[in-house]
């Protein structure tokens, strides 16, 4: 059993990877960002609170994040264990899951980030808004609001994993196989 974050900006690839991963291995998926645009979708008060921050491109608050995860992961089946997608994304999400894997005995194993350059990013996002239709890859100033949302709150998540010894990194330009076959090297499938 093995629980791996899948770290990454916007665009980097995470949730095409996690399908793959998923598909070949059985792994459960935690996309905090696919849960958020279901209760969106849904019309939930968590979706109600959530909405005018995927709008912008900003963070939702800490506490509803961690909250929403929590209950997510206690309903789910493990698998072969959990793929982490676009959570955490700040420090205090890192800490809130060390915590609550620690006290079921439990771990993130290894934190995988997958490496794009900014244009290539926004290049991805824009034409994923137009093929999706979802509204925050569509508007190329939310575009890269949320990458700098991301060099400015996420990035720092890699230095947590990498002073437990957990973070690898691989280069995601290429095919998606070629990203894949990376990503499977790097965790060690
Ligand atoms: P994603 O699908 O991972 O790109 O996430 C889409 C949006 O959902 C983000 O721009 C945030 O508004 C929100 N979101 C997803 N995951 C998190 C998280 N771990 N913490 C805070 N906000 C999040």
């Amino acid at each position: 059993m093995k629980n791996i974050v899948l770290f990454g900006p916007p665009g980097a690839g995470k949730g095409t990877q996690s399908e793959r991963l998923i598909a070949n291995f059985g792994f459960a998926h935690l996309s905090t960002g696919d849960i958020f645009r279901r209760n969106i979708k849904g019309n939930t008060p968590l979706g109600s609170l959530a909405s005018s921050y995927l709008s912008k491109g900003e963070l939702v608050p800490d506490r509803v994040t961690i909250d929403m995860l929590e209950q997510e992961f206690d309903t789910s089946a493990s698998g072969s264990g959990f793929i982490f997608d676009g959570f955490p994304r700040t420090i205090a999400q890192a800490e809130a899951l060390d915590a609550f894997l620690g006290g079921k005995n439990n771990q993130i194993h290894v934190m995988v980030a997958i490496e794009v350059p900014e244009e290539e990013l926004v290049k991805r996002l824009l034409l994923r808004g137009q093929e999706s239709g979802r509204p925050d890859d569509a508007n190329e100033e939310v575009v890269r609001n949320r990458i700098k949302v991301y060099e400015e709150q996420t990035a720092r998540v890699a230095g947590y994993y990498g002073a437990q010894g957990k973070f690898r990194a691989v280069n995601g330009l290429g095919s998606i196989d070629d990203v894949y076959e990376r990503l499977i090297g790097a965790i060690g499938l």
